[in-house]
């Protein structure tokens, strides 16, 4: 039996029989033609382009009906590789130059591409590299007549273990044939993973061994919770997972059923628990798992996969679309999140050493005001068709929201000229997530009407680690007593000034801590839909009082370990 550790992408256990797919290599021989031959071989290559745009056209139509618009619309980068100007010129002047047949010729020119791509330092350039090389399979294979075997007849249902799954690949996935998949490399946010939680299973990634560990057949345990996943696993530790799987399988049932309810305490203490969203087709999740609004809706994933800038026109329509479906819970809009480990190519950022502490989030948008203000503009026009709300991410002190809050009366000024409805009365907030705004709430309170703890960024700042390093993932421990003295000085300043407070940081989902958080006295907690069922059922278990004990005696303890321990042995208490 051996573990292998990786990136948690998508939650979930799955056991079952590994499926390997091999890196898709095709061995193209390099034949000479005859100058006669050269049209010929220039039709061919453009007969392999019409088909595959064919095949995205009508990979990208499936995905939208099956998966919704915003996965159908990661085909938008890949119709765009196939209208490479520079691409085709280039296949078609070398084989002219070259004479040698124009299946050799493009893949030449493939790896050449893909070569310069991936030395790139931008890194949303560089993840364009799996685009370019998605499509240039594509391509190859409709100049050579071949097919793609694997995914799409599987026959029964597998683990796939792959180097790499790119978009299309995870878009013939069937969840009735793919219960979960693993790769050596990827991140967290990489396309793939955004599939597999659209799909609901499981996924590792960037184990970076797992084809070299794993064969076709292998049994495997898939913990997509923990990032885990173990090869050949005894007996017992069958035993455990199984087990694990079923809890995991009833306990979600039992979650389920109070998920409508209201997240009340045994006591009567109400507190609103909401979702966290990237996408506007996350909606009819939230609502299917119960979530009264939408505490963060994080509007930067707009801006990728594409070259332009999205228009008011499109933001709006975004934002009312929202609006409309969860009236009448509120909305929370967050401007753009530039920056950090989010890259945009279309700002041509320019590299830092410290992105995290650098050109990022309100900082970029108020050195832009003009990418802000239109952005604000459409949030204010939406804020008509429902109950929406905005938030700045990443103040760091009053300066910053004042100024922020003078381009959003100019925006109103300007629709108010215009005729334009809005709401003048729209709610403004702000991210608590450096530790400047954490120490100055009360400060904050005068230009703010309610705040949003970002944990994921406030512990990053506060302890000095960066949340995308693993190599010190282990000293970012979101229970750290900092971290903890800093949520109640929030919680407590925000409330002497009559400012309600919320967290959308990831801690807010987390069981244990949100007992913890709610008995501090925390008003929101905004999650990934999926857990709000289980921390609904939490809230309606335990008597405030009880949770406000459990706070108290978590602010004595010494270490985070100390304190995750204790919440979690509180928790099974009250769950027995
Ligand atoms: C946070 O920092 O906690 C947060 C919710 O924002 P993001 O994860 O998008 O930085
Ligand atoms: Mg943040």
């Amino acid at each position: 039996m051996i573990k292998l550790k990786g990136i948690a992408a998508a939650s979930g256990i799955s056991i079952g029989p590994a499926y390997k797919i091999g890196k898709e290599e095709f061995i193209i021989p390099k034949e000479a033609i005859r100058e006669k031959d050269i049209p010929v071989q220039i039709q061919l290559f453009e007969e392999a382009l019409i088909k595959t745009r064919r095949e995205i056209i009508e990979l990208q139509k499936r995905i939208g009906f099956e998966m919704g618009q915003e996965e159908a619309q990661i085909f938008d980068a890949h119709l765009l590789v196939l209208e490479d100007r520079m691409l085709i010129e280039d296949v078609i002047s070398r084989l002219k130059k070259e004479h040698l047949k124009v299946a050799y010729i493009f893949s030449e020119v493939l790896k050449k591409y893909i070569s310069v791509f991936s030395k790139i330092e931008d890194e949303y350039l560089k993840e364009r590299t799996a685009d370019i090389n998605d499509v240039g399979k594509r391509i190859l294979r409709n100049l050579l007549g071949k097919k793609r075997t694997g995914l799409s007849e599987l026959k029964d249902k597998v683990i796939i273990v792959a180097h790499d799954i790119s978009p299309s690949d995870t878009a013939v996935m069937h969840k009735q044939k793919v219960s979960a998949f693993i790769t050596d490399i990827g991140g967290k946010t990489s396309h793939t993973a955004i599939m597999a939680k659209s799909l609901e299973i499981p996924a590792v990634v960037g184990i970076e061994e797992a084809t070299a560990k794993i064969s076709s057949g292998d049994i495997l345990i898939v913990d997509g919770n923990n990032g885990l996943v173990i090869v050949g696993p005894d007996e017992k530790t069958l035993e455990e997972y199984h087990r694990e799987k079923e809890k995991l399988k009833g306990a979600t049932q039992k979650f389920l059923l109070v998920k409508d309810l209201p997240a009340t305490t045994l006591d009567g203490k109400k507190v609103e628990i909401s979702a966290n969203i990237e996408f506007p087709d996350e909606v009819p999740a939230v609502k299917m798992h119960g979530g009264q609004g939408i505490g963060l809706y994080r509007t930067e994933f707009f801006y990728m996969n594409r070259k332009d800038l999205p228009t008011e026109e499109e933001h709006y329509q975004a934002y009312k679309y929202v609006a409309e479906e969860m009236k009448p819970y509120s909305v929370i809009i967050r401007t753009l999140d530039l920056g950090g480990d989010k890259f945009l190519s279309q700002f041509a950022i320019p590299h830092e050493m410290q992105p995290f502490l650098g050109w990022r989030a309100i900082r970029f948008c108020l050195a832009r005001p003009d990418i802000f203000k239109l952005q604000l503009r459409a949030i204010l026009r939406a804020s008509v068709h429902g109950n929406l709300k905005l938030m700045y991410p990443m103040i760091s002190g009053i300066e910053e929201l004042e100024q922020a809050n003078k381009i959003l009366a100019e925006a109103k000024e300007e629709l108010k000229k215009q005729g334009t409805p809005f709401n003048n009365n729209i709610e403004v907030g702000a991210m608590i997530e450096v530790p400047s705004a954490a120490m100055t709430t009360d400060i904050l309170a005068r230009e703010a009407n309610f705040f949003s703890i970002g944990t994921n960024d406030l512990i990053q700042y506060s302890l000095a680690v960066d949340r995308v390093n693993e190599k010190v993932a282990y000293l970012y421990e979101p229970a750290h007593p900092a971290v903890l003295r800093l949520i109640k000085n929030i919680i407590d300043s925000a409330h002497k000034a009559g400012v309600k407070v919320g967290m959308c940081g990831e801690m807010a989902g987390e069981p244990g801590f949100a007992l913890m958080l709610l008995g501090l006295g925390l008003d929101e907690f905004s999650m990934p839909p999926q857990v709000i069922p289980e921390i609904k059922y939490i809230i309606r278990s335990v008597n405030f009082k009880q949770a406000e004990e459990i706070a108290h005696k978590a602010m004595q303890l010494s270490t985070g370990t100390e304190v995750e321990n204790f919440t979690k042995s509180k928790l099974a208490e009250i769950l027995k």
